[in-house]
């Protein structure tokens, strides 16, 4: 096992573009971190420097105590699996899983030994001799992770396995990849695009965005406490609802308008905020507003019902206030069909949840 420092770390192609522009980040002895962001921000270019297959451009990377920057990919003691599970076809599992210590000049029993008990903890022991061709995508990927785990790495690399995956499969391999953590007890980094899996699989997650890192930190914190709209747009399905509004402060609290209704805000959060302000956001998760069924009651936001989605056990509501372009999603519990399209309804977002941004997407309360 081993931590990974990333010191300053910048990355820039031939192209002469830099697209890593200097990651300051450490992964712990054994820590699930998840690298997540939308296509292009740069994972992966991050991953293969990890694992020596990319050039470092600029910074320092250490693997446990070591300066990494020149070592050949072999000497990293990294493992990485890829998307593409890149299995040889013409070679059983357990040839699959053993080429490397066979190549390596592993003694055939002692092969046979460590093979054998990665595919007890995958639970691929009856497929050892099956061609990768019989053999399921779920299957293929353990397989994948089993040439992993035979070479004992210090670090495992997960650069989007499960992409390839139908969503039923991908479910189950996220719930086994975290178990596996569980058991080797080994440091894992694992790049995805899925804010679902970050949320689920990462003891901590870094969010990428156009080469730098906007954030890190435990799922639950940074989906509570991002410091800025990305974090908080990228984390959460549906994404959370950014609202144009004004501020001004009211003796102890402040009065919040939004789509031209006023809230009185009673206090938390009233204290960085200067005396007015009328250039902010109001950041609030779809499950953080309660609709009311009479607009007209005082500190609501008055709105159309546009769409209702339900998905058996939660309704999604999408609303439109009023001279504002985008939908409000509200998120409820299913509620046997209280609500219909077209209906004038009232928004309370719930204060204690509400947070609160420059329009320059930086977090203010
Ligand atoms: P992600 O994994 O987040 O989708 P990548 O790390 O693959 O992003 O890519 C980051 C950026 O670097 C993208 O803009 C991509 O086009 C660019 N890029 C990736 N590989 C190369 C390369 N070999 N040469 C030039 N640009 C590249």
């Amino acid at each position: 096992m081993a931590s990974v420092k990333m010191r300053k770390i910048r990355k820039t192609y031939d192209n002469s573009v830099e697209v890593i522009k200097g990651v300051d980040l450490e992964v712990k002895d054994g820590e699930f971190m998840v690298f997540v962001g939308p296509s292009g921000c740069g994972k992966s270019t991050m991953m293969r420097m990890i694992a020596g297959l990319e050039e470092i451009s600029d910074g320092e990377l250490h693997i446990g105590e070591r300066l990494a920057n020149d070592l050949p990919p072999v000497d990293r003691k990294v493992a990485m699996v890829f998307q593409s599970y890149a299995l040889y076809p013409h070679m059983t599992v357990a040839e699959n899983m053993g080429f490397g210590l066979k190549l390596a000049g592993t003694p055939k029993a002692e092969v046979k030994e460590i093979v054998g008990k990665a595919a007890e903890i995958l639970r691929i022991s009856h497929l050892l001799e099956r061609r990768p061709k019989a053999l399921s995508g779920g299957q293929r990927q353990r397989v994948a992770i089993g040439r992993a785990i035979v070479r004992k790495p210090g670090v495992f690399l997960f650069d989007e396995p499960l992409s390839n995956l139908d969503a039923g499969l991908r479910v189950q391999m996220r719930v086994e990849l975290t178990k596996l953590h569980k058991e080797l007890g080994s440091t894992m980094i694992y790049v995805t695009h899925d804010q679902t899996e970050a949320m689920t699989m990462g003891d901590r997650i870094a969010v990428f965005n156009q080469g730098v890192v906007e954030q890190v930190g435990p799922p639950m914190e940074l989906y509570r406490d991002p410091v800025n709209t990305f974090v908080a747009e990228f984390l959460g399905a549906p994404k959370m609802n950014l609202l144009p509004a004004k501020w001004a402060k009211q003796g102890n609290g402040a009065m919040l308008e939004v789509g031209g209704c006023k809230i009185p805000w009673n206090g938390d959060g009233a204290g960085p905020i200067e005396a007015v302000r009328d250039d902010l956001l109001l950041g609030i998760r779809p499950e953080h507003i309660d609709v009311l069924s009479d607009a007209s009651e005082t500190g609501t936001i008055g709105a159309k019902l546009e769409v209702v989605e339900r998905l058996g056990d939660t309704v999604l509501l999408y609303v439109k206030i009023a001279g504002l372009d985008s939908h409000v999603a509200v998120k409820l519990p299913e509620d046997g069909n209280q609500w219909s399209r077209g209906a004038v309804v009232g928004l309370r977002p719930r204060e204690k949840a509400a947070l609160l941004f420059a329009r320059s997407g930086q977090r203010v309360n």
